[in-house]
């Protein structure tokens, strides 16, 4: 089964002589529970399939269907109740609320949803992601590793269908990334969840069980079980 689906996507930005095709008829599943990096050049469309996949951009033609919903059809108030509630994002820069610890970071999408954190799956997250005596720090007091740890953390606490990751370890050295990277794979062995994230790192792609290439907005390649060398 899959987790996210698109049906021959094209994007277009612009109109006229300004137009700027983005993806062209793009079909791609991704599996739940699997782990998957977008790669491809710069310009290729790695971001735009990704906001089109997580509902933060509309596609011109074609459809999205996340989880059992078509999201391609849904109106801005259903679209954002699905982001809130079956969507997780990593982003390159943290986004963490600078005047919150890293627990009320973590628990900040619950508490706007209204719902009550299960202190249990609380614990295990946190204990997996190596945060659990970092609870009471602000992101200030972090490094950038442990900040972006927080930002996966806050993604993984509400249970989403899926976890969107633009470039997780692009302001991160080396050893920090590959920390980030090892939690990611760890939430997918242990917990089950499904990642997309956007990578031109080949060591980032690595930790991923499959990568596709994007060229001109097209999807032209994939690999099952890569190594940073076969996806150079
Ligand atoms: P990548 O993430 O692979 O670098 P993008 O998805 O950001 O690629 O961009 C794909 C193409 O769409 C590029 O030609 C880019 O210039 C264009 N593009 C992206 N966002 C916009 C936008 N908001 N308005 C116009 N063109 C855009
Ligand atoms: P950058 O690559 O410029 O550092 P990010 O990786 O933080 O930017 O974000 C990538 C894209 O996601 C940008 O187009 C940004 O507008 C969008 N974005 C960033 N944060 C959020 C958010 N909290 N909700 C929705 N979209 C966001």
């Amino acid at each position: 089964p899959s987790a996210v689906v698109a049906r021959n996507v094209s994007k277009i930005y612009g109109s006229g002589d300004a137009e700027v095709p983005a993806l062209r008829e793009v079909d791609v599943a991704f599996a739940r529970g699997a782990f998957t990096a977008i790669m491809g050049p710069s310009g290729s469309g790695k971001s735009t399939l990704m906001h089109c996949l997580a509902g933060l951009d509309t596609v011109t033609s074609g459809s999205v269907t996340l989880g059992d919903s078509e999201i391609t059809s849904l109106g801005d108030r259903a679209l954002t109740l699905l982001r809130r509630e079956r969507v997780g994002f990593v982003f390159q820069s943290f986004n963490l609320l600078p005047t919150l610890t890293a627990e009320q970071n973590i628990l900040l999408p619950l508490r706007l949803a209204g719902r009550d954190p299960d202190r249990s799956w609380f614990d295990h997250v946190v204990g997996i992601v190596g945060l659990a005596d970092r609870l009471g720090h602000l992101p200030s007091q972090l490094s950038g590793g442990q900040q972006q740890r927080v930002a996966c953390a806050r993604a993984l606490v509400s249970r989403p269908d899926v976890i969107f990751a633009d470039e997780p370890t692009g302001n991160l050295d080396s050893r920090s990334g590959a920390e980030v990277l090892a939690f990611l794979r760890t939430s997918v062995r242990e917990l089950g969840q499904t990642i997309v994230m956007v990578t031109h790192d080949p060591v980032a792609a690595s930790y991923a069980d499959r990568v596709i290439f994007l060229r001109d907005g097209r999807f032209v390649a994939e690999h099952r079980d890569p190594t940073p060398e076969s996806v150079l």
